[in-house]
């Protein structure tokens, strides 16, 4: 069996050091594809591609122990004695090789043969025999594709496989929903469709968690989701398992509910006005109400700011009086004194700007 080796197809070095793993704790061989698009290209570009995009999500190098192309040719990743990155819990015991396919894209011979001498050259390396496994056996996901899958429940035959002629049974329809009440935990895995995943989203846009998003929510279940979803678990206060990026019942509850709106502000930082306040006199209070009114943008109060009441200050009071109508004194169309309720309306809105 001939693998490239990493030098021969022009790895990048090692971001840091992955784990030495002996071969004594290889007990699992994992199959793996590339994603949802198709792979039309062989050679070194293929591994060289997968090495950069596992390199810029800060691993080490590509995560894969080895690579499959569709010529059959074999690239060595993490290779026999290194800690992949593959696979949540299953990087040390399992060995993962990727077959350079996309979407329900159709294996070769020659690249299924070559999975097939991988996975007995590890056998008879280990001296035992190894658990054949789909990335989904180890984690929510549609990885290796229906097609990988199906071959490795067959049991990773190498040669002449034929696919099972009845097709492999497609995936049961999404129960129907209503749309609206929580669809159950099965709506929520990684890589897999349901129209609940779209609400999901939009609730956690409306939540401000839109930045999670660099498109917009969609029906697929991505990290994305899971990583909007496990900010808006903490914020609950949640932590462990109750914030693992899955919504439940009670998170999905919550997401339905309007967001809670910002409190408004203490009473105890409302300050009372004092009656003296009032056009063409002095006080101290003065000075306060005209740095509210600039604050909350019903400036300039040219001359500002002093304990002086005088027509710039007014001029001020009308502006916000035009644009809260409803705190101007009763029958008065220009009110050139604020009242009491105006007072505490123009600190809100100080307090917001
Ligand atoms: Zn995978």
């Amino acid at each position: 069996m001939k693998i490239i080796s990493r030098s021969q197809w022009g790895a990048r070095p090692w971001n840091g050091t992955p784990n030495h793993v002996s071969l004594s704790s290889r007990t699992e061989f994992f199959i793996h594809y590339d994603g949802a698009t198709p792979i039309t290209r062989t050679g070194s570009s293929v591994p060289q591609a997968i090495d950069r995009q596992h390199q810029n999500q800060g691993w080490a190098g590509i995560g894969y122990n080895f690579v499959v192309d569709q010529d059959g040719t074999i690239y060595e990743g993490r290779g026999w004695n290194l800690q992949g990155a593959h696979c949540p819990n299953h990087n040390v015991s399992g060995i993962g090789v990727q077959i350079a396919i996309g979407g329900d894209q159709e294996p070769s011979a020659k690249a299924l043969a070559s999975a097939r001498a991988l996975y007995d050259e590890a056998c008879q390396k280990t001296g035992r025999t190894l658990a054949k496994k789909g990335h989904r056996d180890g984690i929510a996901t549609a990885c290796p594709g229906p097609r990988l899958y199906a071959w490795v429940k067959a049991g990773m035959p190498a040669g002449d496989y034929d696919e099972p002629s009845s097709p492999a049974p497609a995936p049961a329809p999404a129960p129907s929903w209503d749309g609206k009440s929580f669809p159950g935990a099965s709506a929520f895995k990684l890589g897999q469709s349901h129209p609940a995943v779209t609400v999901l989203g939009q609730r956690l846009v409306a939540h401000g968690y839109g930045r999670f998003y660099k498109e917009g929510p969609g029906p697929r279940f991505t990290e994305a989701d899971k990583d909007a979803v496990q900010a808006f678990q903490k914020a609950q206060g949640w932590t462990g398992s109750d914030a693992d990026g899955y919504p439940g019942a009670e998170t999905w509850k919550r997401l339905i509910a309007a967001p809670k709106a910002k409190p408004a502000p203490k009473p105890s930082t409302i300050v009372a006005l004092n009656s003296a306040v009032k056009p063409g006199a002095r006080h101290a209070q003065v000075k306060e109400l005209q740095q509210l009114l600039v604050k909350a943008g019903y400036g300039p109060i040219p001359g500002a700011y002093s304990t002086y009441y005088g027509t710039e200050t007014q001029k001020a009071v009308a502006r916000f009086h035009n644009k809260n109508p409803h705190l101007r004194a009763a029958g008065k169309s220009y009110d050139p004194a604020i009242g009491k309720q105006g007072f505490i309306e123009l600190q809100k809105e100080a307090g917001r700007k």
